[in-house]
């Protein structure tokens, strides 16, 4: 049973109704920011997270300028509005946490050994928030830097999967990230078959660790083949104006 006994599955369904290993419904729009050089909109149950990338460009401060590589930074802001409780405006420090691990795992698949010297900018933009939008985030910003045209050796999908009243299950919706026993968000390079981005919150056994890392790299898969699918998509509806 889960903290505070709150039946989160019954009859083998999840509150939502979902299997153990059932995604959210996903939703990628690629191009939607007009004044960003890529930019995704995802919709992921009820998370709303929109990603937009700039650069590259000239970096300021001059200090961080690497004349072998380009520096990504990224910015991840949970709006004031996205949340039950308003949320105080401005980073704060899960929010400088989460700009650094997702600007870490995007940084390990652009290659910014192509600019030299320059800024590449992220921001991560969460407008809607019903946990796992690290996991939004990380997938709108990996299609962003994609739609920027930016080369990359491949994109960066993510998923969670957690405890929820005992059993293993898959990308957890907020009331199952609060009163759940545990919560595992990871990001894949699915290409070199490796794992960018590993967090945990609770506790798990090392069989029901190796079973939930199995499960969200699973997921992060199928959230790999819509990104693809977006991307592709978006490149088949673009029009040469005259
Ligand atoms: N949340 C909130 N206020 C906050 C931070 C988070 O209400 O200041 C909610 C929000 O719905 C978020 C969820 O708690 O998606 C889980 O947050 P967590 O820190 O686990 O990150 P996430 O799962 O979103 O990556």
């Amino acid at each position: 049973m889960a903290k505070d006994d709150v039946e989160l599955i019954k009859n083998g369904k999840r509150l939502d109704g979902r299997k153990f290993d059932d995604l959210r419904k996903i939703k990628i729009e690629v191009g939607v920011l007009k004044r960003a050089v890529g930019s995704a909109y995802v919709e992921w149950g009820k998370n709303k997270v929109m990603a937009g990338v700039y650069g590259p460009r000239e970096l300021h401060p001059k200090y961080l300028r690497d004349p072998t590589k380009a520096h990504l930074r990224c910015i991840y802001n949970l709006a004031p509005f996205s949340v039950e409780d308003r949320k105080r405006p401005g980073p704060d420090r899960r929010s400088v946490e989460i700009s650094k691990v997702s600007a870490e795992a995007l940084s390990s698949v652009v290659m910014l050994e192509k600019y030299p010297n320059a800024g590449i900018d992220v921001f991560i933009e969460v407008l809607q928030a019903d946990a796992g939008t690290r996991c939004v985030g990380l997938t709108a910003a990996s299609v962003a830097l994609a739609d920027a045209g930016i080369p990359m050796r491949d994109l960066v999908p993510a998923c969670a999967a957690g405890k929820v009243s005992g059993e293993i299950v898959l990308d957890l919706m907020k009331e199952e990230d609060n009163l759940g026993e545990c919560d595992l968000p990871l990001a894949i390079i699915p290409r070199k078959k490796e794992i960018v981005l590993l967090q945990m919150d609770g506790k798990l056994t090392k069989d029901e660790f190796k079973k939930a890392c199995g499960l969200a790299v699973d997921g992060a898969m199928k959230v790999y083949e819509m990104q693809k699918e977006a991307l592709l998509s978006s490149i088949n509806n673009v029009r040469i104006e005259e």
